[in-house]
């Protein structure tokens, strides 16, 4: 039997077999359009009875390898790399469903998926049920005949909501409904939700995969014949495919996923329990903290907390921009996952194509802040929070004497 390696070299070497051209970093190829040795090499491949890339809109060599590397890190038979997260989410979503389908999706989603389904699924006859996915009896409640799959996000974008993945596999196998989960904020690193019973995963690879901020980039890993029908009857007539040139970047941003990981995790850590025991803050949301309602699912299905920390500031909106804007080395931004520590303000930011009504519900209040810790050295992280709360106290104070 073949030793199974470690996940660090597996995220450096992929298969080993794969060494054909000798290169030790992955060639970037180029070429939209790929030739054959005989007619029927080309008609077997394009039929999908032999593995191959033939046209670019379906991929190319440098996203192969990419695609494959994702798969092995997932423990999924196959991958799909796309242009986006956003790319990979419709894919599935148009993959598994059609006019007069049915989906039930975790309440607290990622905006963009929210606005997918608010906007566009409808035009195609698809309906959709927000459910709160911690309690399994309304998952049950919300299952309908023509429910076509359950899709969830674990830990959620930005309240860090953690969902019990074998729980609801439990519910999704008895019923034969496909179990979608987005693994964008764990990662394989932290998480492999196929091992835990879903069905199929997708990433924001424009987050931790890449981790450098540099590619826009997505990608899906399921059973082969899925991860076949995405590619060839959804992805490519959508035209999302991944450039070569962005393939080799994500290849390159991944070799150092786990030593990442652990410095994004580590740092979250630390910003977490400062935040916690700051008196300006109203509340912290980090899997992490014994405090997090779900602490004990966290700690039994993922590898390490993550490095995103939400919290909520006091004396909400004008607070939270007020602080945001006196930081000095954070910077103020949409995305996560980067060697940067970034915060943004999910009400007016990420979320703000959520009805003001469905925000408050869900918990994104005014005052609530979502920070990505960075690779920085923690000290001057937590650094850069302390004196951006300082100058929120001279401000209040100012403003106290003012109108006294
Ligand atoms: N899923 C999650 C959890 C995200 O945070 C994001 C983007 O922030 C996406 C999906 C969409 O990814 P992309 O911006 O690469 O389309």
């Amino acid at each position: 039997m073949v030793k199974q390696r470690g996940f660090d070299t597996t995220l450096i070497h992929g298969h080993l077999e794969n060494r054909s051209t000798g290169a030790v970093v992955q060639p970037i190829v180029p070429a939209v359009a790929y030739s054959f040795e005989s007619h029927e090499a080309a008609a077997e491949t394009v039929a999908g009875k032999r593995e191959g890339v033939y046209y670019g809109r379906y991929g190319n060599a440098t996203l192969q390898s990419f695609e494959e590397r994702v798969a092995l890190l997932e423990n999924g038979e196959a991958a799909l790399g796309v242009s986006s997260g956003m790319a990979a989410i419709s894919t599935v979503l148009l993959s598994l469903l059609q006019h007069g389908d049915h989906v039930i999706v975790t309440k607290d989603v990622y905006g963009g998926t929210y606005h997918f389904l608010k906007t566009l699924a409808p035009r195609f006859g698809i309906t959709f049920s927000f459910v709160d996915c911690t309690d399994f009896d309304s998952i049950r409640e919300a299952i309908q005949d023509n429910t076509k799959a359950v899709y969830i996000e674990t830990p959620s974008n930005p309240l860090l909501t953690v969902l019990d993945v074998e729980g609801i596999a439990k519910i999704t196998r008895q019923h034969q409904i496909p179990l979608v989960i987005d693994n964008t904020f764990m990662s394989p690193c932290l998480q492999k939700p196929l091992d835990l019973g879903a069905d199929i995963v997708i990433h924001s690879a424009t987050k931790y995969l890449n981790g450098h901020g540099d590619v826009v980039a997505g990608v899906i890993v399921a059973d082969r014949e899925r991860i076949r029908y995405m590619r060839q009857q959804v992805m490519g007539d959508l035209g999302q495919v991944l450039s070569a040139g962005d393939a080799s970047l994500l290849l390159r941003g991944m070799k150092t996923l786990g030593l990442r990981m652990e410095r994004h995790c580590a740092n979250a850590n630390a910003i977490a329990e400062f935040l916690e025991s700051h008196p300006q803050v109203a509340r912290v949301y980090y899997p992490g903290l014994p405090s997090h309602p779900q602490y004990e699912t966290a700690q039994k299905q993922m590898n390490g907390m993550g490095g995103i920390v939400s919290f909520e500031v006091k004396g909400g909106l004008e607070s939270a921009t007020a602080f945001l804007d006196a930081l000095k080395l954070s910077m103020i931004s949409f995305s996560l996952g980067d060697p940067e520590t970034l915060v943004q303000h999910p009400a007016t930011m990420t979320h703000f194509s959520l009805p003001e009504d469905v925000r408050k519900e869900s918990g994104i209040t005014d005052g609530l802040i979502r920070l990505s810790a960075g690779l920085e050295d923690v000290e001057d992280i937590i650094g850069d929070l302390s004196q951006a709360f300082d100058q929120l106290d001279v401000q209040t104070t100012r403003e106290r004497s003012e109108i006294a």
